[in-house]
């Protein structure tokens, strides 16, 4: 006999699951378009990148789509600029072979973590040049563009004009003698690189580094300030903004360079991997042959062009403001970009653009009472995380659970592990297995007659009335958290749901003697269990898809919508499938393998390097914490004091270097030369001590 499937078909989810159909909006309906921060691509991404974008706005897509809601979700790499010329000479390639490899692994991360996209693209393709070149010429037309000569930094041993942050020398102003190209960490003021000092080569320090003239195009800022002005006050209205960066939440824009005069900004490089700047028909279109486009002026455009990879119809998306929603999800440190600079642009264009609507930002997810670090190897990153044998929809839901909305997150295993046992196996899970094996053992899979008429449940039912009330005002809670994207709020209220199916289960006292004194009642709430498990189906579908695909399986239920209200929608004489545990119990000692093995080479390190004045500091019970980890016993000698200043300071160059993401060798030589006066420093210990 084929299983029978009796569901009402007014509450099946039409919209498509990500990447599964051609979507386009329509006319007078709530359309949705959704990017995510577009990854750099010469990097492998760490949880907080994940966390802080990608998958975050994978959850609000499915979260539109349970709501029938023309959804298209875009992203992609962002493969242009200096770093990724920089890295492809490092590791021996062309900078498209470069690409081609960190496209893969982030496709690939992103895929194992189930974060769906409808096109996971990369900008370097001929419809990102075509677009690009478009927007600048529409610029230039518009009088947004104007040349100007400056002098750079040039590097006669590399042959290339220097970006910023490949250049250090001494401070114009404090004399810091390690200030680099954009800020001096002496005085923290913002430095020019030409304005430096004895400018020095980060590639090669032995390099002769001049001031070169260069001409470049600025996009004027200045000119768009007015309009710009208007549009985020309209907009942080109407897309209730979170307070930012931006503009806070009184409506006063708090942005400094916007509080002091928006100044042009040049949007050309003089570099080869990026897109060609087009002529613009004027007398210094001489000047800028062989230039590109600055990486965050076509990066930004990245979200059309991967579109127009996506449908020949982008237009419709992207030129569509009255019909189109924008959501825009990214780390607290792009706010700028995508609130002052891409809508800049996009005003300067002049065409009729779809601009954000929304942006949704978090802080920062930290690591184990310190940061991820991909140099130190601490933390999980990108493919790893399959490693550990905890599956995607469990990392999906921790990392949910603890999203940075306002305020830095830490990641821990004893907390990633207890949320997998306490609450989605004890909670989630026992809820959904009770009530299916109930039906599949006392029923054999059929669901009995209620007495429950298709449709919403009466919240005056003389038995149910205040678990039928309290569900709904929960399924409230969910879509009002959905719908203004706070996340986390959204996943705690799918797990308060699933908790108060817990106690529906306990308080009717659902077991065998129900089933043969009352078997009505019995049927009634084995109904109303299993229509609040197809429910759930859909509330937890955007936070763990392949535990909603489970729980469908489970069910033998199509899709559905999140509904306003809960109802009979799964009908009586409908055969479910066979139940199965959602999740599997950690056990508690991995946490300590999983820290050993995710912890970094510091821990180990610390321990190898410095055993004897630790174990010597321990007994003496004075232990003098030294800069970068080094335990000493005191008392310290000159000598030791002086080592000791010295590698606080070297290790302040380090972690300048490491912060701006500066070139592997550049930051190797720094990180040896550390170690070297580390090594030293214990050395002089082991003296002191023998000769104590
Ligand atoms: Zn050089
Ligand atoms: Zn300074």
């Amino acid at each position: 006999m084929t299983q029978k499937i009796r569901v009402t078909d007014d509450v099946l989810r039409s919209i498509p699951d990500p990447g599964q159909g051609a979507i386009l909006p329509k006319d007078g309906e709530t359309n949705i378009l959704i990017t995510s921060a577009l990854p750099y691509c010469n990097n492998v991404p760490h949880l907080g990148n994940i966390i802080g974008s990608t998958l975050s706005a994978d959850v609000f897509s499915r979260y539109n789509r349970t709501r029938n809601r023309r959804t298209l979700y875009i992203c992609g790499t962002d493969e242009y600029g200096t770093a990724t010329e920089t890295a492809a000479l490092k590791e021996g390639m062309t900078p498209r072979e470069l690409c081609d490899k960190y496209y893969a692994l982030h496709k690939e991360t992103y895929q194992w973590f189930n974060i769906g996209f409808d096109l996971f693209g990369r900008t370097s393709t001929a419809k990102h040049t075509e677009i690009c070149q478009s927007i600048y010429l529409n610029l230039g037309q518009h009088g947004y563009l104007e040349k100007q000569i400056k002098d750079q930094t040039y590097c006669e041993g590399c042959k290339k004009f220097l970006a910023d942050r490949y250049v250090e020398g001494i401070c114009p102003h404090c004399s810091y003698i390690d200030a680099r190209g954009d800020q001096c960490d002496g005085c923290s003021r913002t430095l020019d690189a030409i304005d430096l000092i004895e400018p020095r080569c980060l590639i090669d320090k032995t390099h002769n580094v001049v001031a070169q003239s260069s001409s470049h195009m600025y996009f004027k800022l200045d000119a768009a300030q007015p309009a710009l002005e208007e549009w985020i006050k309209k907009s942080w209205k109407k897309g209730k903004w979170s307070p930012n960066a931006t503009i806070n939440a009184d409506g006063e824009i708090v942005d400094a360079r916007m509080k002091s005069g928006l100044k042009p900004t040049p949007v050309t490089r003089d570099l080869a991997w990026g897109v060609p700047i087009p002529p613009l028909g004027r007398e210094d279109d001489k000047e800028m042959g062989g230039k590109v486009l600055y990486v965050w002026f076509d990066a930004v455009i990245g979200y059309v062009s991967i579109t127009g990879e996506y449908t020949p119809e982008w237009k419709q998306w992207w030129l569509n403001p009255d019909n189109v929603r924008l959501y825009q999800f990214m780390g607290k440190d792009n706010v700028y970009f995508h609130t002052i600079y891409f809508p800049a642009m996009l005003l300067a264009d002049g065409s009729n653009w779809t601009t954000l609507h929304h942006l949704s930002t978090t802080e920062y997810l930290n690591y184990e009472g310190g940061k991820f670090s991909k140099s130190k190897n601490r933390g999980v990153f990108g493919p790893a995380a399959k490693e550990t044998g905890i599956p995607a929809s469990v990392w999906r839901y921790y990392l949910l659970s603890t999203r940075p909305e306002t305020a830095d997150a830490m990641f821990s295993w004893a907390d990633c592990i207890s949320a997998n046992n306490n609450v989605l196996l004890k909670n989630f899970g026992n809820f959904v297995n009770r009530a299916l094996k109930f039906l599949s053992a006392q029923y054999d899979s059929v669901l009995p007659e209620s007495g429950d008429t298709p449709g919403p449940l009466s919240p005056n039912d003389p038995l149910d009335a205040e678990f039928i009330t309290d569900v709904n005002a929960l399924l409230k809670d969910y879509i009002d958290a959905m719908e203004s994207v706070k996340i986390r709020l959204g996943l705690q209220t799918v797990m308060l749901i699933s908790s108060r199916g817990n106690g529906y289960l306990q308080a009717s006292g659902l077991n065998k003697a129900l089933m043969t004194e009352h078997p009505q009642r019995c049927a009634q709430v084995v109904s109303r269990a299993v229509n609040l498990i197809y429910v759930l189906s859909a509330l937890i579908y955007p936070f763990m898809p392949a535990t909603s695909d489970a729980l469908l399986l489970q069910l033998n239920a199509p899709a559905r919508v999140v509904p306003e209200v809960l109802s009979t929608d799964i009908l009586a004489g409908h055969k479910i499938g066979q139940p199965d545990h959602l999740f599997k119990n950690i056990d508690e000692k991995m946490e300590q393998v999983w820290k050993a093995r995710f912890g970094g080479d510091e821990s180990t390190k610390k321990e190898e390097e410095a055993p004897t004045s630790k174990r010597k500091a321990k007994k003496a019970g004075a232990v003098n914490a030294a800069p970068n980890g080094v335990a000493v016993s005191g008392p310290k000698s000159p000598e030791a004091i002086a080592l000791e200043a010295k590698i606080l300071e070297h290790g302040q160059v380090v972690r300048g270097l490491k912060e701006n993401k500066e070139p592997k060798d550049v930051i190797d030589a720094a990180v040896t030369e550390l170690k070297k006066l580390k090594a030293e420093l214990v050395l002089l210990e082991k003296l002191g001590n023998s000769a104590a």
